[in-house]
């Protein structure tokens, strides 16, 4: 295997162009009806299959044999273009040929008729790289285009090509290709090569290329040669390094048994493989995400998923709350890392924000709170009054509930309306007065008077009357107690931020960490994130 797999397996015809069929269709469809346009632009992210795409439209127009969406792939123009030297077919990279010396010199010689071909084809890609005045001059060819000339133009960033250049192409968008499709190209192309594999090694492969093919098939070449012939799981997951999961695997095992020690312990061993704790961050989001995914819609996990078994384990193992709020402190830290000391303490940081908001049943955790230190519900509860004995026969079943009942729960009542936006805004700032069995009273703080609009009242409404099957009265006066479900939400989060230093403060493993660091853990830099 001399020719590098990505040169060698390049897809030449619509047929083999993977994960593009929307664009493939409307160019066939142009191409067969003979409606061909004299400017395209291919637009998506690198390794997609724009000039690829621009190379097999090339064949099209100018096969020996006619004007398909099928050229021959044999005869002397199409292989010839595969073979990047046909002399009516001109390649060009803006990003190494700026000058506009170069345009113009090019775009006079377009004037005359193709030598060989049919039409002259001008391939230029990342063709926001041209200078403003290679622009204009392509901009005179493209206002009047002589009608042997077909433009082919690809960019990764379509928004700093001219408005003036785009108005005049034909514009398609390629996708990037789903882990699923490369995953069966990689397939192919080692079936064909004689090549044995392991499924989930591919899979690491196809999820590493992030969309492009190009990319996927380098890093097939680059498996083939680190496993000596075989693309193995165990030699992918070595050669892939930093994409090996298995650490975050273990960080949230960890946090899920609520072990402070273990969590550590794991960081540093990242720290002695000198792994980027930016990447880690960013590989701990994706991976929240996916066990996000898991607990919503297990089914959509492929039976072929190398990691399945684990992702669904942790789907049960944190609530779905606690993955949201996981993924939240992943992405906060990462963002923090830059002002943290060093990346390793903005890690480490990171890990015990986690430890300490994820809730574990007391006893099992390490940094269990002490019991009567700002326990949110309590407290809540004594500001909530009535509303929360309301929320206490709640727990009995809502069949038993009268109206009355329900609407003294107001904050739970709002978590089951349907309403959104400014509506739901209005609801959550709102405090329940009182219900005569058809009007209902309510109290909107002064600060959140400006909520007091009829658009969002009559949506308030609409939503209370879907729930009840009747429509209520509504009245909504200004003051109140602040007895507001968001204002119930803010004293639990600032009790669970006390909560959260005071488990980093009194955690044997924190303070260790803190005397290594010779630093304070700042009450400023823990913020419950909800
Ligand atoms: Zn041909």
């Amino acid at each position: 295997m001399t020719l590098a797999l990505a040169r060698k397996w390049r897809p030449r015809n619509f047929a083999e162009l993977i994960g593009q069929d929307h664009v493939v269709r409307a160019i066939s469809n142009a191409l067969t009806q003979n409606r061909l346009h004299h400017a395209y632009l291919l637009t998506g992210t690198r390794g997609v299959g724009k000039t690829t795409l621009a190379r097999i439209i090339a064949k099209a127009l100018n096969c020996e044999i006619g004007v398909s969406a099928d050229p021959c792939g044999k005869c002397g123009a199409c292989t010839e273009i595969d073979a990047g030297r046909h002399v009516d077919v001109i390649e060009l990279d803006a990003a190494s040929n700026t000058q506009v010396d170069n345009m113009r010199d090019l775009l006079e010689n377009a004037l005359y008729a193709p030598t060989s071909g049919r039409f002259k084809v001008y391939i230029i890609d990342e063709v926001h790289m041209l200078s403003r005045n290679a622009f204009n001059a392509m901009l005179k060819t493209l206002e009047e285009p002589p009608a042997h000339i077909k433009f082919i133009l690809a960019t990764t960033d379509p928004q700093k090509v001219p408005v003036t250049v785009l108005s005049r192409c034909l514009q398609f968008n390629l996708k990037q290709i789903p882990p699923g499709l490369i995953r069966g190209r990689l397939e192919y192309v080692l079936g064909k090569e004689g090549v044995p594999f392991e499924t989930p090694a591919l899979n690491l492969l196809a999820r590493a290329a992030e969309g492009s093919m190009r990319d996927a098939l380098s890093l097939l070449d680059q498996a083939i040669a680190h496993g000596a012939g075989k693309v193995e799981e165990t030699s992918v997951r070595e050669m892939l390094g930093a994409v090996d999961r298995s650490y975050l695997f273990s960080l949230l095992k960890a946090l899920a048994s609520g072990q402070g020690p273990a969590l550590l312990a794991e960081a540093e061993r990242m720290a002695a493989r000198s792994l980027s704790f930016d990447a880690a961050l960013q590989e701990l989001a994706t991976l929240l995400h996916r066990v996000a995914l898991a607990q919503t819609l297990p089914e959509a996990l492929p039976d072929d998923e190398p990691e399945r078994d684990t992702l669904l384990g942790l789907a049960g193992a944190f609530s779905e709350e606690d993955v949201q709020l996981l993924y939240q402190i992943a992405i906060h830290g990462r963002r923090d890392l830059g002002l943290a000391p060093d990346e390793f303490a903005g890690f480490t940081m990171t890990l015990m924000r986690m430890l300490a908001f994820v809730p574990v049943e007391p006893g099992e955790s390490a940094l269990a709170a002490t019991p009567g230190t700002g326990r949110p519900e309590s407290k809540a509860a004594a500001s909530a009054g009535t509303a929360a004995a309301a929320g206490t026969q709640q727990a009995t079943g809502k069949a038993s509930l009268s109206a009355e009942q329900e609407l003294a729960d107001w904050r739970t009542l709002v978590g089951r309306i349907k309403v959104g936006g400014m509506a739901r805004m209005l609801a959550d700032n709102c405090e329940f007065r009182s219900f005569d069995g058809d009007r209902l009273e309510l109290a909107v703080p002064e600060a959140h008077k400006h909520l007091l609009e009829k658009v969002y009242t009559d949506k308030l409404q609409a939503a209370l009357a879907e729930y009840f099957g009747r429509k209520l009265r509504l009245r909504i006066s200004t003051g109140g107690t602040g007895n507001t479900p968001a204002e119930i939400e803010n004293q639990e989060r600032q009790a669970k931020l006390a909560k959260a230093i005071e488990s980093i403060d009194t955690d044997p493993f924190v303070r260790e960490l803190v005397e290594n660091f010779d630093a304070q853990v700042k009450d400023s830099s823990i913020k419950p994130i909800q």
